[in-house]
């Protein structure tokens, strides 16, 4: 498969899933066990699709890095065993980890709360030429303290600024945010693994179940489940206030991990696609230097 046959497919995987604009917007829309066209009986056609989309994002992520103008932030959402760890580790497979970073965003800690919110995430925000991925950030702002009132309080805000409008300004200064770092090369993508509570309840079977997914279970998890409805307004709500089309969302479907893994892996293409890398041009200077060097290395130098 070509280049332009690799760009085709991956624009097919990730269209459908891609939020861009702020209205219209419903999380019911998107099914967590849609698979497209795939049935599962096409399974290893679907792996091929995503093992040529890692090949394709190591040439481009090489291109990315020897370019060193822009940089690429991926930012994962999704409710407890969703899938972002391994789709991390899926789609980043194939890339130089040289150039490219991942940062978990867990529960604040003391120094954290007696900053900003946007303070830890903005410290991580990859480099020119790197692609840096947030494992949960701070739409965590949004969704899980405004699910629990408590985290907001023990962030010690002036009282006054405390309103009923403080998701809104929290909306209002994310996309502005956003538009600033797109506006210094920074490309967003954002993405949000959508699994149905069913397969939730599946997963966390299987990880109190095999003493190798043991570890994986925590209590609290059994604790937030409990307020699944509470989270999906809130994420439909973050969606709806902070698809951009500079900074879109991709829900993507998470039921089954094999769909997730490719749909993430294409949209990822695709961003870096619209670039337009290329190798950095070598000066004149540059290439004289080159061939006096060659010259060197296989003419007079006395091994
Ligand atoms: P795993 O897949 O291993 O469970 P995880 O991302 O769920 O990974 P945990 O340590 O289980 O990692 O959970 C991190 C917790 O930190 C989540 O419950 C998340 O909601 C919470 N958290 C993240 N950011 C914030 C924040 N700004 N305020 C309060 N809690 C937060
Ligand atoms: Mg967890």
């Amino acid at each position: 498969m070509n280049t332009k046959q690799v760009i085709k497919r991956a624009h097919s995987f990730a269209k459908p899933f891609r939020v861009t604009d702020r209205r219209g917007f419903s999380l019911k829309d998107i099914d967590p066990g849609d698979t497209l066209q795939f049935g599962s009986e096409e399974k290893p056609r679907a792996q091929e699709a995503l093992a040529i989309g890692i090949q394709a994002l190591a040439e481009l992520q090489d291109m990315l890095y020897a370019q060193d103008r822009w940089a690429v932030l991926l930012i994962f959402q999704a409710m407890d065993a969703a899938g972002k760890d391994g789709t991390i580790k899926h789609v980043m497979s194939g890339v130089n980890p040289q150039g490219c970073q991942v940062d978990s965003f867990k529960a604040p800690s003391a120094e954290d709360l007696n900053h900003d919110y946007l303070w830890r995430c903005m410290q991580r925000v990859p480099e020119r030429g790197r692609i840096g991925i947030f494992n949960r950030s701070y739409y965590e702002e949004a969704l899980v303290v405004r699910v629990h009132r408590e985290f907001l309080e023990k962030q010690t805000l002036p009282p006054e600024l405390v309103t009923k409008n403080i998701w809104t300004h929290r909306f209002q200064d994310i996309r502005s945010y956003e538009r600033y770092l797109a506006r210094n090369g920074v490309i967003i993508r954002k993405f949000f693994l959508h699994v149905s509570k069913k397969e939730q309840k599946r997963r966390f079977l299987e990880r109190l179940e095999n003493p190798e997914k043991n570890w994986k279970f925590s209590a609290n998890d059994i604790k937030e489940r409990a307020f699944w409805n509470d989270y999906m307004d809130a994420y439909e709500d973050m969606i709806r206030n902070t698809a951009t089309p500079d900074a879109p969302w991709y829900v993507v479907p998470a039921d089954n991990k094999w769909f997730t893994r490719i749909v993430v892996g294409a949209a990822v293409v695709e961003a870096l696609d619209a670039l337009d890398l290329r190798y950095p041009k070598v000066s004149k200077e540059k290439l004289k230097e080159l061939s006096a060097a060659k010259q060197v290395l296989l003419g007079g130098e006395k091994s």
